[in-house]
């Protein structure tokens, strides 16, 4: 008899399937408040309705087990599967944490252990379907994140965790790149510990410098997911071992937590109403943009390939004000250039950076807009979205059919900013 099994990829595939998305919490460097944002953000995905997984990936140092009360919870095995322990909201939970005698027991596993480790959390694991999995990882861009993003592919992206202080460090950076490097979308960052939450008044006061992450999120084109404040209820709730999203739900600092996970929720839907469309329809490749001077619009190579357009409007109408519209007209066009389809989507909250993912995961490739400023255009020609400025009818469709038909007339782009 063989002493080591095969490894099993059609088990592991069968388990991943039935996972929805996988979200894979990252930060540069530990203290940052990682593990209390994955457990909150999952509890806060539960308390939707979400089915909703927690798989705390952090071997040498498990934190997930005493933020969610479950400190000393050991695991069983049913069928031969291990069975996660649920919590509060019906929160499927698997840590190292279950596994070890004691919190002071250390585990020192090199790489390729703790692969199999964490593959055997995923795939030994009696997770059933979820919607959610948000996965908690040790600090940095070690063994860990790595081995996990490589098992969950297509199903997974990162979050990014930073503090006001850290926002700018070289350890951020390396995570974006690491990300980038894996080919694992980013989500977005949650700037955590961002002002302070006065114990005495309920006020929010901004101790350190603020407006990092808006910085961040707009430099490297990656959504702001939202900041959470330094709460001294949060340090509480985490000695005491009461999530705080479960026992402090209707605090100020739980509705950040929500509007994070709105944001999250709202971009998942839309990547996969996106994808579901690409599987129908295939996205053409759309040749580089010439260089044009004012009132020249070179539209030529689009009248042989279906398309869809955004066009931002206010009441219907072309408004000049891209990241301020009330709504975006996606408008369809086949091959012959001929309008198909024309609907009405609302964007999402203005943030800096958002709308160039957000249109990008709507299928969209071309804008056609009043006016933008120079920073949104680098952010879409980086997603190979092309845009073009000036429009000045107030028809969005005809907009859009001037511009197939080489007749656009565009002037100075009206919103610089
Ligand atoms: P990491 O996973 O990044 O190492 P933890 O989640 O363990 O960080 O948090 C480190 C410490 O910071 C904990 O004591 C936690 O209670 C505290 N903490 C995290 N976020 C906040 C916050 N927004 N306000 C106050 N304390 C926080």
């Amino acid at each position: 008899m063989s002493c080591e099994e095969p490894v099993d990829e059609k088990a592991l595939k069968e388990k991943v399937e039935r996972i929805n998305h996988a979200y894979i919490v990252l930060s540069g460097k530990g203290g940052v408040g990682k593990s209390t944002v994955a457990v909150n953000l999952a509890l806060s995905l539960s308390l939707r309705g979400l089915r909703t997984g927690i798989l705390d990936v952090d071997i040498h140092g498990p934190s997930v087990p005493k933020l969610l009360g479950l400190s000393g919870k050991r695991v069983g095995v049913y069928n031969e599967e291990i069975m996660p322990i649920e919590v509060y909201t019906n929160v499927k939970v698997i840590s190292m944490g279950f596994l070890l005698d004691g919190n002071e027991q250390a585990v020192i596993w090199r790489g390729p252990i703790k692969a199999n480790m964490i593959r055997q959390f995923l795939q030994n694991v009696a997770w059933g379907d979820l919607d959610a999995l948000v996965v908690d990882c040790p600090p940095g861009t070690g063994d860990e994140p790595l081995t996990i993003a490589q098992l969950l592919g297509a199903k997974s992206s990162a979050i990014i965790v930073t503090t006001p202080q850290q926002v700018a460090t070289i350890d951020v950076e390396k995570c974006i790149t690491f990300c980038r490097q894996l080919n694992l979308p980013i989500t977005g960052i949650i700037e955590n510990m961002s002002g302070f939450i006065c114990p005495h008044c309920g006020k929010e006061v901004d101790i350190f410098s603020s407006g990092g992450g808006k910085k961040l999120a707009n430099n490297y084109g990656i959504p702001l997911l939202g900041s959470i404040p330094l709460d001294p209820d949060i340090v509480k709730s985490g000695d005491e071992e009461r999530p705080y999203m479960y026992f402090c739900s209707k605090t100020k600092t739980a509705e950040k937590f929500d509007e994070i996970v709105e944001r999250i929720v709202y971009f998942e839907k839309s990547k996969q109403t996106a994808s579901k469309a690409d599987t129908e329809k295939e996205i053409p490749v759309i040749p580089p943009s010439q260089d044009k001077k004012d009132g020249e619009v070179n539209s030529i190579s689009h009248k042989e390939v279906s398309m869809k357009f955004a066009v931002p409007t206010n009441e219907g109408k072309l408004c000049a004000h891209f990241g301020h519209c009330e709504a975006f007209a996606l408008i369809d066009t086949d091959g012959e250039g001929k309008v198909v389809n024309e609907t009405y989507v609302t964007p999402p909250p203005h943030e800096p950076g958002l709308l160039p993912p957000w249109l990008s995961q709507q299928g969209v490739n071309c804008i056609i807009a009043g006016g933008m400023g120079s920073r949104a255009q680098q952010l879409f020609a980086q997603q190979g979205v092309q845009v073009v400025t000036g429009a000045q009818s107030e028809n969005p469709r005809e907009v859009v059919e001037q511009y197939l038909k080489g007749t656009l007339q565009t002037g100075a782009n009206t919103c610089d900013h």
